[in-house]
């Protein structure tokens, strides 16, 4: 038998990411959309699939999903309509879930993913379309008792999923995951979701298929197969990562090409492992909900929800480096979410400048937020502030190390650093009398380094320079070494 070596190989990913949309109903009925209350206390009729109840779609859940298919760059479909996908399952009381089937909301849509080293790649997204999530089976008992049957709670039954559908242009595990988390902090930032993973908002499944190219040069093509309910980065990276190697090693081994299945992720054994053969489409007997009428989009409706969207949080980065000079670092943190860019934006429109304020707000914002544990904007400084820090600095009337102590007292009420500056004797004496007069004092007291500086120790001017700052309290020490380097005859 021939052996079968994998002498290279492609890999192609697609993802499937359901993300739950943060409005105050459900998708269909006025039933609360939370997380955390008593099991089953945010259900009704309509929920519990009673007959005679007739579903009413969430115009907001729709507009949510109109901002975010536009800011992942989709054409809106302007008529759509829902339909029934039926299956049987105990967290699922209709036997149907409402969803969109021929006719999703979104389509045909462009992502760009920037790699941290700079590098960037297009991802594009065949749909994203609106439906219903279904309601939890739970295994053990609140509290952990032990049961030997299941339990379901249905308070995320009925709430409103964005289901958003890549085609397979995603191959390294890590684009897999920064894909997941730039998603995560577009919907943040769009305000459709809170995207916290740890309460389930957001699910990725990839799809899994890699090309094999044999000793040969033929070419082997796996089966595709889904790795379900994935609901952190990190695992969405080693689960694919792991698929992607178990297809080449199954097929080394086997010589099979697998079947389009499911698996699972098993954290304990690092491992995916099958769940199930694919169901094919035909099997949920989708057929257009008769109970809803269809969706007209009109251009008026898309054009307002687009101004309400602002500028989204790739264009903002790209501006702060292109624009406003700043490191693609910083612009990364300051454009990172909607709050934090807003926050620099109105700093900035104060009349600082763009890189002095942002380097203020790195700094001391970052580090009063982090003492407060609250977000920069709860920090309690206006952003005027930093503005008006930025240029005491710029204008010389403190140094920048003084700014730390300013935003101290800032942090613990309002006032304007001018005054404040004044108050705590930051403000630097630009006097040229008074600095001739500290300069003269201290070659009078100590003149060592001076006679050092002319023998040609060009390192002893740092120390000249902090002997008059030291003699003569708050001076301007740029004024002080260009006053210094006159007197010396340079
Ligand atoms: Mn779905």
């Amino acid at each position: 038998m021939a052996e079968r070596i994998c002498k290279s190989h492609r890999v192609l990913v697609g993802l499937e990411v359901h993300v739950q949309l943060s409005t105050k109903s459900k998708m269909f009925t006025g039933a609360a959309n939370g997380f955390g209350a008593e099991p089953n206390t945010q259900v009704d009729e309509q929920v519990l699939g009673l007959p005679g109840v007739l579903p009413v779609m969430n115009k907001t859940a729709v507009e949510y999903a109109i901002k975010a298919g536009l800011a992942l760059g989709c054409r809106i479909a302007r008529h759509t309509k829902w339909d029934r996908k039926s299956y049987y399952y105990p967290d699922l009381p209709k036997n149907y879930q409402i969803s969109q089937y021929d006719l999703p909301l979104c389509l045909e849509g462009e992502f760009e993913l920037v790699r941290k080293d700079g590098s960037s790649l297009k991802v594009r997204i065949r749909r994203a379309h609106l439906e219903e999530d279904a309601g939890k089976l739970l295994h053990e008992a609140p509290g952990g008792y032990a049961i030997d049957f299941s339990i379901v709670d249905l308070n995320r039954a009925g709430t409103p999923l964005l289901e958003i559908v890549t085609e397979p242009d995603l191959s390294r595990p890590t684009d897999v995951a920064l894909f997941g988390q730039e998603l995560q902090k577009l919907v943040q930032f769009l305000g459709v979701s809170l995207g916290q993973m740890q309460m389930g908002h957001m699910r990725f499944e990839p799809n899994i298929n890699v090309h094999i190219t044999d000793q040969d040069g033929n070419i082997h093509k796996t089966a595709i197969t889904e790795i379900k309910n994935l609901n952190s980065f990190s695992v969405l990276e080693r689960a694919t990562a792991y698929e992607v190697q178990r297809q080449i090693r199954q097929w080394e081994e086997t010589g099979s090409l697998g079947h389009k299945s499911t698996y699972g992720w098993d954290e304990g054994n690092q491992a995916t492992y099958w769940q199930r053969d694919k169901e094919e489409a035909n099997d949920y007997r989708y057929f257009p909900d008769p109970d809803l009428p269809p969706v007209e989009v009109g251009d008026a409706w898309i054009a307002e929800l687009k101004s309400q969207m602002g500028e989204l949080p790739a264009a903002r980065r790209k501006r702060y480096v292109d624009v406003l000079g700043l490191s693609a670092t910083d612009a990364a943190i300051l454009a990172g979410d909607r709050a934090t860019g807003d926050f620099y934006e109105s700093a900035i429109a104060a009349g600082g400048d763009a890189k002095r304020v942002s380097h203020l707000i790195l700094s001391h914002g970052r580090r009063l937020a982090n003492e407060k544990s609250v977000a920069l904007e709860a920090v309690g400084i206006k952003p005027i502030r930093f503005a008006e820090v930025a240029n005491l600095i710029d204008q010389n009337k403190i140094s920048a190390s003084s700014a730390g102590a300013i935003f101290d007292s800032l942090s613990k009420g309002d006032s304007s650093p001018d005054q404040l500056a004044k108050e705590m004797g930051l403000m630097q004496v630009s006097d040229s009398g008074a600095i001739d007069a500290a300069i003269d004092a201290m070659i009078a007291s100590d003149p060592k380094p001076l006679q050092d500086y002319r023998a040609g120790k060009q390192s002893a001017m740092g120390a000249l320079v902090g002997m008059v700052m030291k003699s003569g309290k708050g001076l301007n020490p740029k004024m002080v070494q260009e006053a210094l380097k006159k007197k010396l005859g340079q």
